[in-house]
């Protein structure tokens, strides 16, 4: 089969022809990718930074976020049959520890994730648990479903937040920030503000349902949003960018008794003002990893078949996937917003 894979242990993917395709074991699910979405952490991947170099092994087949069709099953599955259209939850855990058997099983600790830790989506077939299938609705187009994935995240993290009639602060509409902003709109948010440094993305986040959208590295911003919100601060952070000084803006501009949504992945330790931000303010501060297994991806479903997301303009652009090269190089150098690739 066709694949991309880390080759070596340094930068770019390689793409083969003759890769074996993989034998679902008893209890698996073979799926024929059709789309597959590039994620941030791609791009970890792809330029081989310090984290990708600690984490993912050599050879392996990279890529998590996809649609495709069930092409066959292994002799225990006793809920799919080949032909089904399904995405899938990354995340694949034993189900034997705490959190698994306890309603989390989002932050397993023996969990592994495709594309990452083991053998992804960037082929024509992926192998993943039955338990980890996800059958999409015939309302949902392909290219939709391809990024349901980090359409979760951003699901899960307005969702732990709660945002209904509040005031809702985004920083950083990146991928996930930008879907941020339309399912905080969709799920009953009062008036979303939003921060970026790349205008053509404020632009988008307005778009999408922010009243507000500033560049962080103005001033005065950070006092905008508190005048508008009663002078206090806004009710909700959704924290998106990593980016240390958005973290302690972010926490300047909320309310005291506010809730802080975490899920911008930081380069390396943030330094924090714990007692101005966290212990006078008396806010709660939420981390917020992967999706909520299932409960995330039924509210997705939800919120995606009640017609209220606009996502048609996060995902840019498309390539085959013979153009990965392209397809990568329009995502890192930020030409692209979601970039999609077809097999
Ligand atoms: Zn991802």
């Amino acid at each position: 089969m066709r694949a991309l894979i880390k080759h070596h242990a340094g930068p770019e993917l390689q793409f083969v022809s003759d890769r074996a395709r993989p034998t679902p074991g008893p209890r698996d699910v073979l799926i024929r990718v059709r789309k597959a979405g590039i994620c941030g952490t791609d791009r970890h991947i792809w330029e081989w930074d310090d984290w990708a170099a600690g984490r993912i092994p050599v050879g392996i087949v990279t890529g998590h976020e996809f649609v495709g069709t069930i092409e066959a099953v292994g002799s225990a599955v006793s809920k799919y049959a080949p032909g089904l259209r399904v995405s899938a939850e990354g995340h694949i855990t034993e189900w034997k520890d705490y959190n698994s058997r306890t309603g989390n099983a989002h932050i397993a600790s023996d969990t592994r994730i495709i594309g990452i830790d083991r053998d992804g989506c960037f082929a024509d077939f992926v192998c993943v648990p039955e338990e980890n299938v996800w059958p999409v609705h015939v309302s949902i187009p392909d290219t939709i479903a391809a990024v349901m994935d980090p359409l979760g995240n951003a699901v899960h993290t307005v969702m732990a937040a709660g945002v209904s009639a509040k005031s809702v602060l985004v920083t950083g509409t990146g991928i996930i920030g930008l879907m941020a902003v339309t399912v905080a709109k969709a799920a009953g948010a009062g008036r979303i503000f939003a921060t970026d440094v790349d205008p053509k993305r404020r632009a988008l986040a307005k778009k999408l349902g922010a009243v507000e959208v500033f560049d962080p590295r103005e001033s005065g911003w950070i006092q905008q949003v508190r005048k508008a919100c009663r002078g206090e601060g806004a009710d909700v952070l959704i924290e998106m960018s990593g980016a240390s000084p958005a973290l302690d803006q972010g926490f300047e501009a909320l309310r005291n008794g506010g809730v802080a949504a975490l899920l911008g992945l930081f380069k390396k330790p943030a330094l924090f003002d714990w007692n101005k931000h966290v212990i006078f303010k008396g806010c709660t501060v939420l981390g917020v990893n992967g999706r909520k297994m299932f409960e995330t991806w039924y509210q997705m479903e939800e919120l995606l078949l009640s017609g209220r997301l606009e996502l048609d303009e996060i995902v840019t652009h498309e390539f085959p996937i013979e153009q990965f090269k392209k397809a990568h190089e329009t995502m890192i150098s930020g030409e692209g917003i979601k970039v999609v690739m077809t097999l």
